[in-house]
């Protein structure tokens, strides 16, 4: 099955019971049982819930993984895989990771001794110098947000591999339909689901899968244990989002194209970032793992006033914070969605004032080149 079908014909995508082409919502928390222990293979929906399971099935296969998991946010995602390591333990992260990543490590499951380090996982001899002892994971995210730097999958897993740490990718960025990290021998795969998955700014996600048994009756003895599941109405609308995803992530980087293009052409951006473009430092292992570059960009206007005013100025660019949905979104990181990183580290990781980050929508790429267009004039 090529990428395109299984978005549609993945999973389990018609209910077995009546044949109904669309997943039914089942919006029960209980299962009858017949005699103790006697039941179908659901007994209380913060197990397994058959439409929850249909999708985590659809993203398993989406992956290529062993099993997947639905929870209540990419957060509530990214804690339950790190509740599999016991105090003690120390994880190595890629530094510019997603600011609520940044904050769940260093003020909470620091809390509980799950040690951390943060380094720069794009330069892989970085990686290897922080593994100490009790180092058990590498966890990547690729391409990152906001400075869209790419961590070579492949060559980061090997470096696991050998001292027996488990590698861990976030894919939100990327999504399945571009960037299978089991393939490139990572063993967890998450996602905020709220991004490109949803597609559509209404449901709160996340998703991870597992490449192993083992890893999946862990991860689903913590899910059963610490209770952050998706609910059935949210996992339906899930499904439903995931059915377009290819044809949504070919649309939004074609219009990111176009914005680029304009971009680097114009007086007032002082500088672009976008993985796709050759002068991007990490072009050529990009080329090797995604098959698409994907709708986000960040580009520097100097300061702090200037982006203040294109934000301020933008029609169709919402200022919000989040990504991967129909609607073009506009933020400024350093205030916005890394606001929870310190700001000397901020400064270190070149996530400037000046800094605007845009998720590219659906909308006619005319009029949103336009729309930036009159906004970096006003
Ligand atoms: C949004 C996001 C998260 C967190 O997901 P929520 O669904 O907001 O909890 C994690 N990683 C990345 C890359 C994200 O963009």
């Amino acid at each position: 099955m090529r990428k395109k079908t299984q978005l549609i014909h993945g999973g389990i995508p018609t209910d077995p019971q009546t044949g109904a082409v669309s997943v039914p919502i089942y919006q029960v928390s209980t299962y009858k049982q017949e005699g103790v222990g006697g039941h179908k293979g659901f007994e209380y929906s913060r197990t397994g819930n058959p439409t929850r399971h249909a999708l985590e099935e659809l993203i398993k296969d989406l992956e290529g993984g062993k099993a997947g998991f639905a929870f209540g946010s990419g957060m509530a995602a990214v804690t339950a895989v790190m509740m599999m390591f016991n105090s003690g333990d120390h994880v190595i992260l890629t530094d510019d990771v997603y600011g609520g990543t940044y904050r769940v490590m260093n003020k909470v499951l620091n809390r509980i001794g799950i040690e951390s380090t943060f380094v720069d996982t794009s330069n892989l001899a970085s990686i290897e110098k922080e593994i100490k002892e009790n180092t058990k994971a590498i966890y990547i995210e690729t391409p990152t947000n906001p400075l869209l730097k790419i961590t070579d999958i492949e060559g980061a897993s090997k470096i696991a591999k050998e001292h027996g740490l488990l590698t861990i990718v976030d894919n939100t960025f990327s999504t399945p339909y571009w960037q299978n990290p089991i393939e490139l021998g990572a063993d967890i795969v998450l996602h905020s689901a709220t991004k490109y998955l949803g597609g559509h700014s209404d449901v709160v996600a996340g998703l991870v899968v597992v490449n192993s048994d083992e890893l999946a009756e862990e991860l689903h003895f913590v899910q059963n244990s610490t209770g952050g599941v998706l609910g059935p109405q949210d996992s339906w609308l899930l499904i439903r989002g995931i059915k377009t995803l290819g044809i949504r992530m070919e649309e939004h980087e074609k219009n990111t194209k176009k914005i680029v293009e304009f971009l680097l052409e114009h007086p007032k951006v002082q500088k672009v970032y976008y993985p796709g473009l050759e002068e991007h430092p990490n072009y050529e292992i990009g080329k090797k793992q995604v098959r698409g570059f994907g709708g986000m960009v960040s580009f520097d206007v100097g300061s702090e006033e200037n982006a203040d005013r294109l934000l301020n100025s933008t029609k169709y660019f919402t200022l919000a914070e989040s990504l991967g949905a129909v609607e073009s979104l506009i933020s400024v990181p350093a205030r916005m969605t890394h606001a929870s990183i310190p700001a000397d580290r901020r400064k270190e990781l070149g996530i400037t004032d000046g800094l605007v980050r845009i998720s590219v929508g659906l909308e006619d790429a005319e009029d949103l080149i336009e729309d930036i267009d009159c906004a970096l004039k006003a």
